[in-house]
């Protein structure tokens, strides 16, 4: 893969030249893994990869990190490796190879104790890679959408036996623990994230699992998660009853499916991300359930679970074949309940399709 990243390295070195910045330092993170295929620990201490825009690249890393970053072919992909021992000081010993900086710019999830460091150590400000990385992960090629196919297969999988799980006189979190379990089962590395969110939990988006039993009646709302061995996300809701939900709820939930419905049937190469957005929400505020819409539609999802494009009113980038993104409208009534179905879908030449293919009905238990 190192030509591949190579490749990476180049687009951001010819970024740079576009943007009249000199260098970006970008530190473990997708960003880093994206770029080099090395998911270096995000530790205390440093470890940064520097781009000149004449395409120039370093790495430095702690001494006892050396034998891994060797081990995932950093000095093979045309980045010259640096160490530094527990006494040294890693920002000079950088700047140093790298040269005089005037314009740098840092990843935007870097710590800002490093991004300080950087600083402190050039005596020059350092301004957010803000679009330049995002504009280049956004638009994945053809290897990493069919990575995202299979993260959404595998999180469906997990989906397909909520049956074995969820049922009422279990809590939110016995519940929680086996789908956890069967998400490394389908073939994650990582478990992102369990949301069960059962009756009044369900009108919180991002509740966390609690000590909740879950009683006959409950809707439940289901949003998980994982990472690949590749990398790649998945990230999926669906909605479950255990028994027979309340008649309103069942008539709410009408709409909501037809509204993500619409947004999926609307997205396409060429539309704008905001209308995506537009076309879920309209029905649901025709509907009145405006007010119980409380976030935008969805984010796009790569190496990171959230990342551009956002689907969100006030974004008018348009959809291009390579996009990755959630459509997930919800609505969510304090004290009662809540839903949201949710499906990652990929932008090709002719429309979408769907990383996740189970049934968006409301799931009887
Ligand atoms: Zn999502
Ligand atoms: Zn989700």
């Amino acid at each position: 893969m190192s030509k591949l990243h190579q490749d990476r390295i180049a687009n951001v070195a010819s970024r740079l030249v576009r943007t009249n910045n000199d260098v970006i330092f970008v530190t473990p993170g997708a960003d880093l893994r994206y770029l080099t295929g090395y998911d270096a620990l995000p530790l205390e201490r440093l470890t940064c990869l520097a781009i000149r825009s004449n395409g120039d690249a370093w790495m430095i890393v702690p001494t006892l990190e050396k034998p891994s970053a060797l081990a995932h072919h950093v000095p093979d992909m045309g980045i010259e490796l640096l160490d530094w021992q527990e006494t040294q000081d890693p920002y000079s010993i950088l700047l140093k190879s790298v040269g005089s900086i005037t314009q740098p710019l840092v990843n935007n999830l870097m710590w800002v104790e490093k991004a300080f460091g950087l600083q402190g150590a050039s005596q020059v400000n350092v301004e957010l890679a803000g679009k330049l990385l995002s504009d280049i992960r956004e638009v994945k090629t053809e290897h990493e959408i069919a990575c995202l196919h299979e993260a959404g297969a595998a999180i469906d999988a997990v989906h397909d036996k909520m049956h074995l799980w969820l049922r009422p006189g279990r809590t939110e979190r016995e519940v929680g623990k086996d789908i956890a379990e069967a998400i490394l089962a389908a073939g994650h590395v990582t478990v992102d994230f369990v949301i069960v969110a059962s009756g009044p939990n369900g009108a919180s988006p991002h509740h966390e699992l609690s000590d909740r039993v879950i009683e006959s009646g409950d809707p439940v709302v289901v949003d998980i998660g994982g990472t690949m061995a590749s990398g790649y996300c998945s990230d999926c809701t669906r909605m479950y009853v255990c028994g027979s939900a309340p008649a309103e709820y069942l008539e709410y939930y009408a709409v909501l499916f037809a509204a993500q419905e619409a947004a999926r049937l609307h997205a396409r190469p060429g539309v704008t991300c905001e209308s995506v957005d537009a076309a879920a929400r309209d029905i649901l505020v025709s509907a009145g359930l405006g007010d119980q819409f409380i976030h935008r539609t969805g984010h796009g999802i790569g190496m990171e679970t959230h990342e551009e494009p956002y689907i969100v009113t006030g974004n008018k980038s348009l959809l291009v074949p390579g996009h990755a993104f959630s459509i997930e409208p919800g609505f969510y009534f304090a004290g009662k309940y809540g839903a949201r179905i949710e499906d990652i879908v990929t932008c090709n030449q002719d429309g979408i399709l769907s990383a996740n293919n189970t049934s968006r009905e409301l799931v009887i238990l």
